[in-house]
């Protein structure tokens, strides 16, 4: 039996350090590798982040900054921070054509991936798969609408977040009990095994945060692994020599402010 338990990987963002780390932390726990997008940007060493993906993920979207890197047209890197701005303009620079050419052919639409019907993958979500920030319930709500699977696994906030879409029933009785659909924000709990079941009817919005520039004020490394055989998710985070990326930053001399965050996760 293979294929069934999923690593699922988000916003590496050229963190090598960081993202062998979580390798080395879940080898033997997986059979295949799921990326939700923005391999590169922020961090020092796109070509060697994007030539792990591209072996070992058999499925990869398309996250803004992957998109950005490219220069296609539409997007105005102007648009992003300058910090943000000048690591696309020098990963730009740094990438082999080998890695654009695999940039380039990035799905920036959602994707299902074969192994399992239940499951889409999105880099931001479903309704803007680049773009869009899903930050709350309410977000969420929206984005429920405008797909049908039970789960969609999405990336870009680069902070950990469960939404679970159901139905609420009213405590009225008679027949004119009201039916509404509600979403909730579940908080992620780390290294717990989760059953993501939907055969109630519940539908799912998950986020496992960020390889390579966490945003949750926890400056770990955080993946999930995801069982399609039990539907059991777990979301876990691992400590890395942040010390190691920053100073291959700070060698490219890539922004200052980048190089201190990962020291905080924000
Ligand atoms: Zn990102």
């Amino acid at each position: 039996m293979h294929g069934m338990r999923v690593l699922i990987l988000s916003d590496i963002h050229a963190n090598l350090v960081a993202l062998e780390t979580v390798l080395s932390a879940a080898d033997g726990e997986y059979d295949d590798m799921w990326c939700l997008g923005d391999v590169v940007g922020y961090g020092p060493r796109p070509n060697e982040c994007v030539e792990i993906i591209r072996d070992q993920a058999s499925l990869c979207v398309m996250g803004n900054h992957d998109w950005a890197v490219l220069g296609r047209p539409g997007v105005d890197v102007d648009d992003f921070n300058p910090q943000a701005r000048e690591a696309v303009l020098w990963t730009r620079e740094e990438l082999t054509e080998e890695s654009r050419a695999y940039l380039d052919q990035l799905p920036a639409v959602p994707v299902r991936p074969e192994a399992s019907d239940k499951i889409l993958i999105t880099h931001a979500s479903p309704r803007e798969p680049v773009w869009e920030y899903i930050m709350n319930p309410r977000v969420a709500m929206d984005n429920f609408d405008v797909f049908v699977e039970p789960i969609c696994l999405v990336g870009h906030t680069h902070k950990p977040a469960i939404y679970r879409w159901h139905i609420r029933q009213e405590p009225v009785s008679g027949p004119s009990r009201p039916i509404l659909p509600t979403v909730d924000y579940l908080q992620p709990k780390c290294g717990v095994d989760l059953s993501i079941d939907t055969t109630d009817g519940q539908r799912l919005i998950i986020n496992p945060g960020s390889v390579g520039q966490p945003r949750d004020n926890d400056a770990r490394a955080a993946y999930a692994i995801l069982d399609l055989d039990t539907m059991v998710w777990r979301y876990e985070r691992v400590s890395y020599p942040i010390e190691l990326t920053q100073g291959q930053m700070q060698e490219a001399k890539l922004p200052r402010r980048l190089i201190d965050r990962l020291s905080f996760g924000w």
